[in-house]
Protein backbone atom coordinates (compact mmCIF):
# COMPACT_ATOMS: atom_id res chain seq x y z
CA UNK A 1 0.00 0.00 0.00
CA UNK A 2 1.37 3.14 -0.75
CA UNK A 3 1.74 5.96 1.49
CA UNK A 4 -0.66 8.24 0.58
CA UNK A 5 -3.86 5.09 0.39
CA UNK A 6 -2.48 4.55 3.79
CA UNK A 7 -2.70 8.10 4.81
CA UNK A 8 -6.27 8.28 2.94
CA UNK A 9 -7.27 5.06 5.01
CA UNK A 10 -6.32 6.46 8.45
CA UNK A 11 -8.58 9.30 7.13
CA UNK A 12 -11.68 7.82 6.60
CA UNK A 13 -10.86 6.00 10.25
CA UNK A 14 -10.56 9.19 11.96
CA UNK A 15 -13.44 10.51 10.58
CA UNK A 16 -15.64 7.61 11.12
CA UNK A 17 -14.43 7.93 14.72
CA UNK A 18 -15.31 11.50 14.69
CA UNK A 19 -18.44 10.64 13.93
CA UNK A 20 -19.53 7.93 16.11
CA UNK A 21 -17.96 10.19 19.36
CA UNK A 22 -19.86 13.17 18.11
CA UNK A 23 -23.33 10.96 17.85
CA UNK A 24 -22.26 9.43 21.40
CA UNK A 25 -21.54 13.17 23.26
CA UNK A 26 -25.34 14.04 21.63
CA UNK A 27 -26.74 11.00 23.30
CA UNK A 28 -25.09 11.46 26.21
CA UNK A 29 -26.52 14.85 26.38
CA UNK A 30 -29.92 13.97 25.56
CA UNK A 31 -29.84 11.33 28.23
CA UNK A 32 -29.66 14.76 30.91
CA UNK A 33 -31.54 17.15 29.11
CA UNK A 34 -32.58 19.89 30.47
CA UNK A 35 -36.47 21.54 29.67
CA UNK A 36 -35.43 24.34 27.23
CA UNK A 37 -33.33 21.70 25.28
CA UNK A 38 -36.05 19.10 25.44
CA UNK A 39 -38.08 21.81 24.05
CA UNK A 40 -36.30 23.00 21.13
CA UNK A 41 -35.93 18.94 20.40
CA UNK A 42 -39.53 18.18 20.82
CA UNK A 43 -40.70 21.29 18.97
CA UNK A 44 -38.52 20.27 16.20
CA UNK A 45 -40.09 16.42 15.85
CA UNK A 46 -43.74 18.43 16.39
CA UNK A 47 -43.20 20.59 13.55
CA UNK A 48 -42.32 17.90 10.90
CA UNK A 49 -45.62 16.51 11.04
CA UNK A 50 -47.48 19.69 11.24
CA UNK A 51 -46.03 21.58 8.17
CA UNK A 52 -46.70 18.54 6.01
CA UNK A 53 -49.80 18.78 7.15
CA UNK A 54 -50.22 22.20 6.44
CA UNK A 55 -48.89 21.58 3.15
CA UNK A 56 -52.13 18.67 2.39
CA UNK A 57 -53.89 21.61 3.00
CA UNK A 58 -52.50 24.15 0.90
CA UNK A 59 -53.27 21.67 -1.91
CA UNK A 60 -56.28 20.64 -1.22
CA UNK A 61 -57.37 24.73 -0.93
CA UNK A 62 -55.93 24.88 -4.44
CA UNK A 63 -57.15 22.39 -5.74
CA UNK A 64 -59.76 22.59 -9.20
CA UNK A 65 -63.53 21.53 -8.31
CA UNK A 66 -63.34 18.92 -10.30
CA UNK A 67 -59.95 18.17 -8.95
CA UNK A 68 -61.40 18.19 -5.11
CA UNK A 69 -63.01 14.83 -4.57
CA UNK A 70 -60.03 13.05 -5.57
CA UNK A 71 -57.41 15.43 -4.46
CA UNK A 72 -59.57 15.26 -0.62
CA UNK A 73 -59.16 11.38 -0.87
CA UNK A 74 -55.53 11.64 -0.96
CA UNK A 75 -54.27 14.22 0.98
CA UNK A 76 -56.91 13.37 3.69
CA UNK A 77 -55.49 9.93 4.37
CA UNK A 78 -51.91 11.01 3.97
CA UNK A 79 -52.81 14.09 6.98
CA UNK A 80 -54.38 11.31 9.03
CA UNK A 81 -50.63 9.50 9.52
CA UNK A 82 -48.92 13.08 9.76
CA UNK A 83 -51.63 13.42 13.24
CA UNK A 84 -51.48 9.96 14.35
CA UNK A 85 -47.51 11.02 14.61
CA UNK A 86 -48.05 14.07 16.22
CA UNK A 87 -50.94 12.56 18.74
CA UNK A 88 -47.79 9.86 19.08
CA UNK A 89 -45.65 11.94 20.08
CA UNK A 90 -48.00 14.24 22.42
CA UNK A 91 -48.80 11.01 24.08
CA UNK A 92 -44.87 10.04 24.95
CA UNK A 93 -43.82 13.32 26.19
CA UNK A 94 -47.25 14.11 28.50
CA UNK A 95 -46.43 9.83 29.46
CA UNK A 96 -42.80 10.83 29.95
CA UNK A 97 -43.47 13.84 32.48
CA UNK A 98 -45.94 11.60 34.41
CA UNK A 99 -43.26 8.89 34.61
CA UNK A 100 -41.44 11.29 35.96
CA UNK A 101 -43.22 12.71 38.89
CA UNK A 102 -44.74 9.24 39.74
CA UNK A 103 -48.37 9.59 38.32
CA UNK A 104 -48.40 6.89 35.69
CA UNK A 105 -51.74 5.46 36.91
CA UNK A 106 -52.83 1.94 35.47
CA UNK A 107 -55.94 0.24 35.81
CA UNK A 108 -56.03 -3.16 36.68
CA UNK A 109 -58.26 -5.40 34.44
CA UNK A 110 -58.73 -8.95 32.80
CA UNK A 111 -56.70 -8.72 29.47
CA UNK A 112 -57.23 -11.61 26.98
CA UNK A 113 -53.68 -11.06 25.72
CA UNK A 114 -53.91 -13.26 22.40
CA UNK A 115 -56.96 -11.23 21.36
CA UNK A 116 -55.74 -7.98 22.10
CA UNK A 117 -52.06 -8.84 19.99
CA UNK A 118 -55.11 -9.80 17.18
CA UNK A 119 -57.14 -6.96 17.42
CA UNK A 120 -53.59 -4.53 17.03
CA UNK A 121 -51.66 -6.76 13.98
CA UNK A 122 -55.29 -6.38 12.29
CA UNK A 123 -55.03 -2.49 12.15
CA UNK A 124 -51.60 -2.22 11.96
CA UNK A 125 -51.93 -4.30 8.86
CA UNK A 126 -54.60 -2.30 7.60
CA UNK A 127 -52.60 1.18 8.29
CA UNK A 128 -48.86 -0.39 6.82
CA UNK A 129 -50.16 -2.95 3.59
CA UNK A 130 -46.73 -2.98 2.08
CA UNK A 131 -45.94 -5.18 5.41
CA UNK A 132 -46.44 -8.60 5.71
CA UNK A 133 -46.99 -9.82 9.49
CA UNK A 134 -46.75 -13.34 10.48
CA UNK A 135 -48.56 -13.84 13.47
CA UNK A 136 -48.89 -16.80 16.12
CA UNK A 137 -50.60 -16.66 18.63
CA UNK A 138 -49.92 -19.36 21.47
CA UNK A 139 -50.31 -18.38 24.52
CA UNK A 140 -53.92 -18.68 25.90
CA UNK A 141 -52.96 -16.24 28.65
CA UNK A 142 -55.47 -14.01 30.59
CA UNK A 143 -53.27 -11.62 32.43
CA UNK A 144 -54.01 -8.86 34.87
CA UNK A 145 -53.67 -4.99 34.09
CA UNK A 146 -54.04 -2.10 31.89
CA UNK A 147 -55.24 -3.00 28.67
CA UNK A 148 -54.77 0.42 27.03
CA UNK A 149 -50.98 0.41 28.65
CA UNK A 150 -50.11 -2.92 27.18
CA UNK A 151 -51.91 -1.90 23.97
CA UNK A 152 -49.10 1.67 23.64
CA UNK A 153 -46.61 -1.47 24.74
CA UNK A 154 -47.22 -4.11 21.54
CA UNK A 155 -48.11 -0.65 18.89
CA UNK A 156 -44.65 1.17 20.12
CA UNK A 157 -42.64 -2.49 19.20
CA UNK A 158 -44.88 -3.15 15.87
CA UNK A 159 -44.30 0.49 14.92
CA UNK A 160 -40.31 0.59 15.74
CA UNK A 161 -40.49 -3.21 13.60
CA UNK A 162 -41.97 -1.23 10.59
CA UNK A 163 -39.83 2.98 11.17
CA UNK A 164 -36.58 0.77 11.28
CA UNK A 165 -36.93 -2.02 8.72
CA UNK A 166 -37.52 1.01 5.75
CA UNK A 167 -35.69 -1.95 3.24
CA UNK A 168 -37.40 -5.41 4.29
CA UNK A 169 -41.28 -5.64 4.93
CA UNK A 170 -41.70 -9.15 6.62
CA UNK A 171 -42.17 -8.71 10.62
CA UNK A 172 -42.81 -11.55 12.84
CA UNK A 173 -45.00 -11.36 16.10
CA UNK A 174 -45.31 -14.11 18.31
CA UNK A 175 -47.20 -15.36 21.51
CA UNK A 176 -46.28 -17.99 23.69
CA UNK A 177 -45.79 -19.83 27.26
CA UNK A 178 -42.36 -20.07 28.62
CA UNK A 179 -42.13 -21.54 32.15
CA UNK A 180 -45.74 -20.26 33.09
CA UNK A 181 -44.74 -16.90 31.89
CA UNK A 182 -45.93 -14.80 29.16
CA UNK A 183 -43.86 -14.59 26.70
CA UNK A 184 -44.34 -11.67 23.55
CA UNK A 185 -42.01 -11.12 20.66
CA UNK A 186 -41.83 -9.04 17.42
CA UNK A 187 -39.34 -9.74 15.30
CA UNK A 188 -38.53 -7.61 11.92
CA UNK A 189 -34.92 -7.81 9.63
CA UNK A 190 -34.62 -4.50 9.69
CA UNK A 191 -31.22 -2.38 10.49
CA UNK A 192 -30.79 -3.88 13.59
CA UNK A 193 -28.54 -2.69 16.65
CA UNK A 194 -25.17 -2.71 17.55
CA UNK A 195 -24.01 -4.97 20.56
CA UNK A 196 -23.06 -2.21 22.48
CA UNK A 197 -26.21 -0.05 22.42
CA UNK A 198 -28.54 -2.66 23.15
CA UNK A 199 -28.45 -2.09 26.80
CA UNK A 200 -29.61 1.98 26.55
CA UNK A 201 -32.17 1.86 23.72
CA UNK A 202 -34.86 1.18 27.07
CA UNK A 203 -33.36 4.82 28.49
CA UNK A 204 -35.08 7.77 28.17
CA UNK A 205 -34.38 9.74 25.57
CA UNK A 206 -31.84 7.27 23.74
CA UNK A 207 -30.91 6.55 19.99
CA UNK A 208 -29.18 5.12 17.93
CA UNK A 209 -26.97 7.84 16.23
CA UNK A 210 -28.91 8.49 13.00
CA UNK A 211 -26.39 10.84 11.14
CA UNK A 212 -28.40 10.96 7.98
CA UNK A 213 -31.56 11.64 10.13
CA UNK A 214 -33.60 8.88 8.28
CA UNK A 215 -35.53 8.30 11.39
CA UNK A 216 -37.62 10.64 13.26
CA UNK A 217 -37.84 10.03 17.05
CA UNK A 218 -37.73 11.36 20.16
CA UNK A 219 -36.02 8.05 22.25
CA UNK A 220 -39.14 7.73 24.63
CA UNK A 221 -41.17 4.94 23.14
CA UNK A 222 -39.17 2.01 25.10
CA UNK A 223 -38.85 3.99 28.09
CA UNK A 224 -42.40 4.05 28.79
CA UNK A 225 -42.89 0.09 26.93
CA UNK A 226 -39.89 -1.03 30.27
CA UNK A 227 -41.60 1.22 32.60
CA UNK A 228 -45.39 -0.58 32.08
CA UNK A 229 -43.80 -3.58 31.88
CA UNK A 230 -42.32 -3.14 34.71
CA UNK A 231 -45.40 -1.60 36.55
CA UNK A 232 -46.62 -5.20 35.52
CA UNK A 233 -43.93 -7.28 37.00
CA UNK A 234 -42.38 -8.35 33.38
CA UNK A 235 -39.32 -7.48 31.77
CA UNK A 236 -38.44 -6.17 28.43
CA UNK A 237 -35.29 -6.97 26.68
CA UNK A 238 -34.15 -7.10 23.21
CA UNK A 239 -32.19 -9.35 20.70
CA UNK A 240 -30.48 -7.99 17.74
CA UNK A 241 -27.64 -7.70 14.82
CA UNK A 242 -27.28 -4.26 12.74
CA UNK A 243 -28.03 -5.04 9.17
CA UNK A 244 -29.68 -8.55 9.89
CA UNK A 245 -32.80 -7.34 12.75
CA UNK A 246 -34.12 -7.30 15.75
CA UNK A 247 -36.74 -8.98 17.70
CA UNK A 248 -37.89 -7.38 21.50
CA UNK A 249 -39.14 -9.34 23.88
CA UNK A 250 -41.34 -8.68 26.95
CA UNK A 251 -42.80 -11.00 29.61
CA UNK A 252 -46.07 -10.83 31.66
CA UNK A 253 -47.54 -13.18 34.54
CA UNK A 254 -50.11 -14.74 33.72
CA UNK A 255 -53.17 -14.67 35.83
CA UNK A 256 -55.34 -17.56 34.07
CA UNK A 257 -55.36 -20.01 31.18
CA UNK A 258 -58.24 -19.56 28.31
CA UNK A 259 -58.63 -23.77 27.74
CA UNK A 260 -55.97 -25.61 29.83
CA UNK A 261 -53.67 -27.47 27.70
CA UNK A 262 -49.90 -28.59 27.88
CA UNK A 263 -47.68 -25.59 27.84
CA UNK A 264 -46.35 -25.08 24.72
CA UNK A 265 -42.53 -25.43 23.99
CA UNK A 266 -42.15 -23.20 20.89
CA UNK A 267 -40.32 -20.11 22.89
P1 LIG B 1 -37.72 6.52 18.86
O1 LIG B 1 -38.09 5.44 17.86
O2 LIG B 1 -38.71 7.61 18.94
O3 LIG B 1 -36.31 7.00 18.69
P2 LIG B 1 -37.81 4.44 20.95
O4 LIG B 1 -37.67 4.66 22.41
O5 LIG B 1 -39.01 3.71 20.49
O6 LIG B 1 -37.74 5.90 20.33
O7 LIG B 1 -36.52 3.69 20.44
C1 LIG B 1 -35.22 4.07 20.95
C2 LIG B 1 -34.16 3.73 19.91
O8 LIG B 1 -34.02 2.32 19.80
C3 LIG B 1 -34.48 4.22 18.51
O9 LIG B 1 -34.10 5.55 18.31
C4 LIG B 1 -33.68 3.25 17.66
O10 LIG B 1 -32.35 3.71 17.59
C5 LIG B 1 -33.69 1.96 18.48
N1 LIG B 1 -34.72 1.00 18.00
C6 LIG B 1 -35.94 0.79 18.52
N2 LIG B 1 -36.60 -0.19 17.87
C7 LIG B 1 -35.76 -0.63 16.90
C8 LIG B 1 -35.83 -1.64 15.88
N3 LIG B 1 -36.91 -2.43 15.74
N4 LIG B 1 -34.77 -1.79 15.06
C9 LIG B 1 -33.66 -1.02 15.20
N5 LIG B 1 -33.52 -0.05 16.14
C10 LIG B 1 -34.56 0.15 16.98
Amino acid sequence: MTTSIKLAEKYRRLTQIHKELKAEIENRKRADLTKDELITIAGHELKTPLTIIKGYLHLLENSSSEMLLENTRKYLARTLVQVGKLELLVTDLLDTSKIESGHLNMVCELVDFDELVETIVETIRQIHPLYTIALTLGSDAIVQGDRIRLEQVIINYLTNAIKYSPDSFKIGVSTGLSEGILLFKVTDSGIGIPLEKQARIFHKFYRVEDPEHRFSGLGMGLFISAEIIQHHKGKVWVMSEPDKGSTFFFTLPVSSLKVSKPERASF
